[in-house]
């Protein structure tokens, strides 16, 4: 199974995404924690990422696709994988294309924006491992603390409000066309993304088989 989840951010696709890959067995990748790891060692694709993502803005789309090159070769997704947060561009998704990659399926997470915003206040993510958190929705065991890896969870610079708005706005006018992309090949299935967090899963999986 070759999944893209698609949808705004905070829709869910992360932590979905953690659930799913656990199902199938498959390695969830998410550009997002690749950009943040490199942001953090300092590496110079990070140095060179770290400007558009905290601002909010997307990162060039040659940076993105090479590290989707690079990522997609390793032994690990030989029997497929999920993609979270990318492709987020027609070029990304062209470029998808022009490795290859067969795509079988891509999952919107429907969630209208009114929530989203509510919702990335109150979104944690670990600054080791990446894992997502929710303080209302999905709160931690302890306070603060990554039940997967006992790392610190911290508040994303861009999940502030003022740069929720300038992401949602990325979102409508660079990444949604590409529903109308995938459409056009006929694997695209939409889910709710307000059912709450196990009832998305099963929509999910759902959408897999449908
Ligand atoms: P995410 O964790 O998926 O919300 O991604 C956080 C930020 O990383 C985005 O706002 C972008 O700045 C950058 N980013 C992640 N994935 C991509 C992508 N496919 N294309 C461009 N920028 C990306």
């Amino acid at each position: 199974m070759k999944l893209i989840l698609l949808g705004a951010p905070g829709a869910g696709k992360g932590t979905q995404a953690e659930v799913i890959c656990e199902e199938l067995k498959i390695p969830a990748i998410s550009t997002g924690n690749i950009i943040r790891e490199a942001v953090k060692n300092g590496t110079p694709m990070g140095a060179k990422a770290k400007t558009y993502m905290e601002k909010g803005a997307l990162v060039p789309d040659d940076v993105v696709i090479g590290i989707i090159k690079e990522r997609l070769v390793q032994d690990d997704c030989k029997g497929g994988f999920i993609l979270d947060g990318f492709p987020r561009t027609v070029p990304q998704a062209e470029a998808l294309d022009a490795m290859g990659v067969a795509i079988d399926r891509v999952v919107e997470i429907s969630v209208p924006d009114e929530a989203i915003e509510k919702r990335l206040g109150g979104r944690r993510v670990c600054g080791s491992c990446g894992s997502s958190y929710h303080m209302e929705h999905k709160p931690p065991k302890q306070e603060g603390v990554c039940d997967k890896c006992g790392g610190e969870l911290i508040l994303r610079k861009d999940d502030q409000p003022e740069t929720i708005r300038d992401r949602l706005k990325v979102y409508h006018d660079q990444t949604e066309p590409l529903k109308d992309f995938y459409q056009g090949k006929g694997i695209l299935r939409v889910v709710d993304g307000q059912a709450g967090i196990e009832n998305t899963t099963k929509q999910v999986l759902a959408a897999l088989e449908a």
